[in-house]
C-alpha cells in the first residue's frame, strides 16, 4: 500500500495517466494558439480543441456548439449567474438558489444582491435536499434564473434536478445547475434534466486543474449571456482569453474515460463506501451519517463522531488525506454551513469528517482507514471528559455549566 492515502477526491483528483499522455504533445509539439488561423501550429491546436469539445459535451448530452471553456467551475458559476442577470435585466431582477450551494454560487448571488438583485436562498431538509415545491412557490413574475447544484461537495447528496428542471420549463425560467461534483459520477443529460446552463470542471474527474466549462443552451430556449471577461472575442464572445489547449485536451480525455468507466466505477465506489461506512459504524458508537443515506454520490461518506473534534481526528490521521467540516479561518473555527443548514448541531458539525473515495482507492486502503479511524476516535474519546460524563449517564444537554 502506498502512503500517504488520498481519500479527499471531492477536493480534487489525481490526473489519470491516460489524460496526461494525451496532453503532453500539446505542450511540446502542437503548442500553437488555437486562434492562430494562418499556420499549421494553430490549425493543429484548433483541431484538438474541437475534438475535445465534442467529448466534453457528449458526457452531458449536449451539442459541441453549446460549450464555453473557462478556467474552472468557479468561473463558470460566476459567468452563469452574472451573465444571465445582466443580459435579462429588462425581464426581471429575481433569482432563486439554495443554502448549501458551493461558495462560488452563494458569494456570486450575494454580490448580485448588493447590486440590487433579489435573491431567494431556499432551505434544505435534514437530509440536505431541496423541496421542488419550494422552488415552485418562490417563483415570481420577475424571476430570471434558478440555480441549484446537482451533487453537494460536502455531503454528496443528489438534488432533484429533473423535477426542478420541469418546473423551470413550465414557467419559462432559465435553469442553471452546478454539476461540478456529479459529472462522470452520476448520469447527466441536459435534455431530460431540463438544464439551460451547466457548470463543470476537469479536476474533479481525473483531469487537470484550471480548466472547466459552461454549457449554454442554444435552442428551446436560446440562452444569451453577457460576458464577464472582455477581450479578443474567443468562445463566441462569451469568454475571451487564449484557450488552454493542453487543459482542454485533458478535459476531453477525462470525459471520454469517465463515460467509459462510470457504470462500473460507480458500483465499485459504492461498495467501497459501504464497506467503509459499515466498518466504522460497526466498531464505533455515536457515529452519525450526514446527508441522505441513499440519494448520494457513490464515493461520498460524511460522518460525525460525537465527542471528537474533526480537526483533532485529522491531526491524528496524518497519513490519510481527508477533510473536516470545520473551516479554519484566522479568528474563528466555523462549523460547516452545509451541515448547519441540515440542522446538525454545531458540536456535531465540528465533529464531521468527509471521506471522498475515488478511482484510485483500494479495498486495502479502506480497511486501513477503518482501523486507523477507529483507533484514533477511541483514543480521543478516552481523553474527553465530556465523553466520560456521557458514558456515566449524564445528559450533557441538561448540564448547567458555571459561567
Ligand atoms: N462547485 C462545486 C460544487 C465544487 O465542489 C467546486 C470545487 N470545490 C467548485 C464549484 C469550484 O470548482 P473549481 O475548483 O473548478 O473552480
Amino acid at each position: 500500500m502506498n502512503m500517504p492515502i488520498y481519500m479527499d477526491n471531492h477536493s480534487t483528483t489525481k490526473v489519470d495517466p491516460g489524460v496526461i499522455e494525451e496532453m503532453l504533445p500539446y505542450f511540446t509539439v502542437h503548442y500553437g494558439n488555437a486562434a492562430s488561423r494562418n499556420h499549421t501550429f494553430g490549425w493543429d491546436a484548433d483541431k484538438a480543441v474541437e475534438a475535445a469539445r465534442e467529448r466534453v459535451t457528449k458526457i452531458i448530452g449536449a451539442d459541441s456548439r453549446e460549450i464555453i471553456f473557462t478556467s474552472g467551475a468557479t468561473e463558470s458559476n460566476n459567468l452563469a449567474l452574472k451573465g444571465v442577470v445582466e443580459m435579462y435585466v429588462e425581464k426581471g431582477n429575481h433569482i432563486i438558489t439554495q443554502v448549501t450551494e458551493h461558495r462560488s454560487v452563494l458569494d456570486t448571488a450575494k454580490r448580485l444582491e448588493k447590486s440590487g438583485i433579489n435573491v431567494t436562498f431556499l432551505p434544505v431538509d435534514s437530509n440536505g435536499l431541496v423541496d421542488p415545491d419550494d422552488v415552485r412557490k418562490a417563483i415570481t413574475d420577475r424571476t430570471v434564473l434558478i440555480s441549484i447544484m446537482l451533487v453537494n461537495n460536502e455531503i454528496g447528496v443528489i438534488q432533484p434536478i429533473e423535477e426542478i428542471g420541469k418546473i423551470a420549463k413550465e414557467r419559462g425560467i432559465l435553469f442553471h445547475c452546478d454539476a461540478t461534483q456529479g459529472i462522470g459520477k452520476v448520469p447527466v443529460d441536459v435534455q431530460t434534466m431540463g438544464i439551460d446552463l451547466l457548470s463543470y470542471t476537469a479536476h474533479k474527474l481525473y483531469g487537470p486543474k484550471g480548466i472547466g466549462a459552461l454549457y449554454v443552451r442554444r435552442k428551446n430556449p436560446r440562452v444569451r449571456l453577457s460576458p464577464i471577461i472582455d477581450g479578443g472575442g474567443h468562445e463566441r464572445g462569451m469568454r475571451s482569453g487564449t484557450l488552454n489547449v493542453p487543459g482542454i485536451v485533458g478535459f476531453g480525455k477525462a470525459c471520454e474515460i469517465a463515460m467509459k468507466v462510470m457504470k462500473e466505477e460507480s458500483a465499485r465506489l459504492l461498495s467501497l463506501r459501504e464497506r467503509l461506512r459499515k466498518g466504522i459504524t460497526d466498531s464505533l458508537e455515536e457515529v452519525y451519517l450526514n446527508g441522505h443515506p441513499a440519494r448520494r454520490m457513490p464515493g461520498n461518506l460524511n460522518l460525525s463522531f460525537a465527542y471528537v473534534e474533526g480537526e483533532s481526528l485529522l491531526m491524528g490521521l496524518k497519513e490519510i488525506a481527508l477533510s473536516s467540516g470545520s473551516a479554519c479561518t484566522s479568528a474563528t473555527l466555523e462549523p460547516s454551513y452545509v451541515l448547519q443548514a441540515l440542522g446538525v448541531s454545531p458540536e456535531l458539525a465540528h465533529s464531521s469528517v468527509r471521506f471522498g473515495l475515488g478511482r484510485f482507492n483500494t479495498e486495502e486502503e479502506v480497511d486501513y482507514v477503518i482501523n486507523r479511524v477507529t483507533e484514533t476516535v477511541n483514543r480521543l474519546r478516552e481523553m474527553s471528559p465530556l465523553y466520560e460524563m456521557a458514558k456515566a449517564g449524564v445528559d450533557l444537554k441538561q448540564v448547567r455549566w458555571r459561567k
